[in-house]
């Protein structure tokens, strides 16, 4: 059952501790949720649809959708790409009643604290540091460089695991999951 207005859902964590995966996996057995589409000036990766897992956009395009004020929230992401959230869409699933999740990193996160302060916020923990590195490292789509970016950036994310609502560690994408949509009051607690 939803309300009308619904609230808004914010998912944020370090790099790598499965934001991707979790909100993949609310994608595909939670139809009733809907994924917030970011725009990125960063190049599609093998198997990504435009419009689907992102809106890829030329950075001419992405400036033009700030000056225009179409953006909810957006952030450099480790310090090379930019990212953000299309604030027409998200405004008309909220005000159809229908639940909504952005899955975005900390610095939106906080522009989104500021400008809608009823939404969730969740944050997805890893089970431990270790456990964090292990999954940046073998993940393997980034070279060493960028990996080390990554990890500098999943240091200082990590310590802002208090300033959320509510925390989610993914020790289980499927649990972690259904503990992330009974947050979201999508299936009864
Ligand atoms: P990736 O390039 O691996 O798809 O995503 C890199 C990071 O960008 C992830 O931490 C993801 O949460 C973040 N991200 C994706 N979309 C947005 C967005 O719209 N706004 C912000 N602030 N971060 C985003």
């Amino acid at each position: 059952m939803t309300t009308t207005p619904a609230r808004l859902t914010v998912l944020a964590g370090p790099t790598a501790v499965g934001k991707g995966t979790v909100s993949a996996d609310v994608r595909a057995r939670y139809p009733q949720v809907w994924l917030s589409v970011s725009a990125t000036t960063r190049a599609p990766r093998p198997g990504e649809v435009d419009g689907v897992h992102y809106h890829f956009v030329s950075a001419e395009e992405f400036d033009r959708m700030v000056d225009d004020g179409e953006l909810l929230e957006w952030a450099v992401v480790h310090g090379r790409n930019r990212y953000g959230t299309p604030r027409g869409p998200v405004q008309e699933r909220l005000a159809a009643g229908v639940p909504t999740l952005l899955e975005i990193d900390l610095q939106g996160a906080r522009q989104v604290r500021e400008t809608m302060p009823d939404a969730r916020f969740v944050f997805l923990a890893p089970p431990s540091f270790d456990e964090l590195v292990r999954r940046l490292v073998g993940r393997g789509t980034e070279d060493a460089e960028e990996r080390e970016r990554r990890l500098a950036t999943a240091r200082v994310e990590l310590a802002a695991e208090s300033e959320f609502d509510h925390v989610v560690v993914n020790d289980d994408v499927t649990r972690a999951t259904d503990e992330l949509v009974r947050v979201m009051g999508v299936v009864p607690a």
